[in-house]
């Protein structure tokens, strides 16, 4: 980028500088490049902006097409950094391009108006951020949005063989170094909270707990009749739903053993399997592998004709698929929020997730959901059967996650807490 970003008339005590050099905010989701905390940033920007920050969000130029910077809401910015090849990179390869990144977000900001806050999120937007915070002397939030021993300990317990650890030694050798340096943690859930407590000695009262959250304007309930119409989809079928990125962790291959129990038992039935840029030119390696290795399984548990795989969706048109569900389903092995429980809630279907990170907060077993162990088919089929057997258990859960999502999820609850520890940290700095 060659001219300076000048946002100079700004308030200066209002000036952000938010880094998340693999997210880009403006991306379209559901791929192994973007899912949750792209959406997250979007979102709570958004939200701060009606405020009167002004939130220059940093990211890594990823594809050529993109522009340089693109305006979000009124004041503020998603700005892409050359940092490596314009191109998707892998998060184990994105160290050797953090030098690169912070020599061209300094030659891109504006010196005379420096940034009063800086927000990391994840471990790369946290390297960013410790070296930002180290040379203007402001303070530094941190997100995590998911951490590695979690993901490490996850991967050790039920794949056993091992083989990233040189990377998660790296990775979690930098996550200590953020907590040591930020000035507040910012976490999507207790489990989290405690997570980076035990593991990882955070001090407990550094962290504070605020959870995603979902847009309540667009999630909203769509008669299923019209809505299966609009998807081509049979109306007298039993539809089970997942929404997320293809990953391994993500659990798809449990749900797919389920359907071979579920099978007998719930006559028309029928899997969709939304999320993963697996069709056209534009397929990403990784998302096609894992399709390839879930398609297999399908034909090996007898599954392939109910089971069907539909790609990435836009996130403006998932209402559609969410409301064509009658079972929504979060089978991960490790989940450190789980924006899509969400968004079912808000759509008014019924969720059942597993028994791990966020989704224990956000689901309340037999409340606002059912909760299965991880990794059991046999709990989930049973769990996706007692739903199929009893209205009255899916109405009444499904009415509590409805009423939940309203009273404790939104984006405007979220970004108000927010608010207020960037102003409580800026004031505290210039004492
Ligand atoms: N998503 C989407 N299109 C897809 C698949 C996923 O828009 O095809 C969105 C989904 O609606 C959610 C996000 O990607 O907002 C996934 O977030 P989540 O927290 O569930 O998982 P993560 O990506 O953080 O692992």
């Amino acid at each position: 980028m060659e001219e300076k970003t000048n946002n100079s008339s700004q308030n200066q005590d209002k000036r952000i500088a938010m880094f998340t050099p693999h997210a880009d905010p403006l991306a379209q989701l559901g791929s192994q490049e973007s899912g949750g905390q792209n959406i997250y940033i979007r979102s709570l920007a958004t939200e701060l902006d009606k405020r009167g920050w002004s939130i220059d969000i940093f990211t890594r130029w990823d594809e050529p097409h993109k522009k340089s910077v693109s305006l979000m809401g009124k004041r503020s910015r998603v700005i892409r950094l050359k940092g490596g090849p314009a191109k998707y990179v892998p998060k184990n390869q994105l160290f050797d391009h953090f030098e690169e990144l912070y020599s061209n977000f300094l030659n891109v900001i504006d010196h005379q108006n420096p940034y009063s806050l800086f927000h990391g999120h994840y471990w790369d937007g946290g390297w960013m951020a410790i070296k930002a915070c180290r040379q203007f002397s402001k303070p530094f939030v941190e997100n995590f949005h998911s951490i590695g021993m979690i993901r490490f300990k996850t991967k050790e317990k039920y794949l056993k063989n091992q083989n990233e650890r040189i990377f998660i030694e790296k990775r979690t050798a930098l996550e200590k170094e953020i907590i040591d340096r930020s000035s507040i943690i910012i976490s999507l859930s207790e489990t989290e909270k405690n997570d980076l407590h035990s593991l990882y000695e955070a001090p407990l009262e550094k962290i504070t707990v605020i959870p995603g959250g979902v847009n309540l304007k667009q999630f909203t309930k769509i008669a299923k009749e019209k809505a299966r119409e609009k998807l081509n989809i049979n109306k007298d079928n039993f539809i089970i739903l997942y929404v997320g990125r293809l990953e391994w962790r993500k659990g798809i291959g449990t749900l797919i053993t389920a359907i071979k129990l579920l099978k007998s038992e719930v006559p028309n039935l029928e899997i969709l399997i939304v999320g993963g840029k697996i069709y056209g030119r534009q397929k990403n390696f990784s998302d096609f592998k894992e399709y390839q290795r879930l398609l297999k399984k399908t034909e090996e548990e007898g599954v392939k004709e109910i089971v069907h795989f539909k790609g990435r969706i836009d996130h403006v048109q998932l209402p559609l698929f969410y409301s064509v569900a009658d079972v929504f389903v979060v089978p991960s092995y490790y989940e450190p929020f789980g924006l899509v429980a969400l968004e079912a809630n808000a759509s008014q279907v019924s969720v059942i997730a597993s028994r791990v990170g966020g989704l224990q907060t956000t689901i309340k077993d037999g409340e606002t959901g059912l909760l299965f162990e991880p990794r059991n088919c046999l709990d989930l089929k049973e769990k996706i059967l007692k739903l199929y057997t009893s209205k009255d258990l899916a109405e009444k859960i499904t009415k509590n996650a409805y009423e939940n999502v309203k009273k404790n999820y939104s984006w405007t609850n979220i970004a108000d807490k927010i608010d207020q520890i960037y102003k409580s940290l800026i004031n505290r700095n210039k004492q």
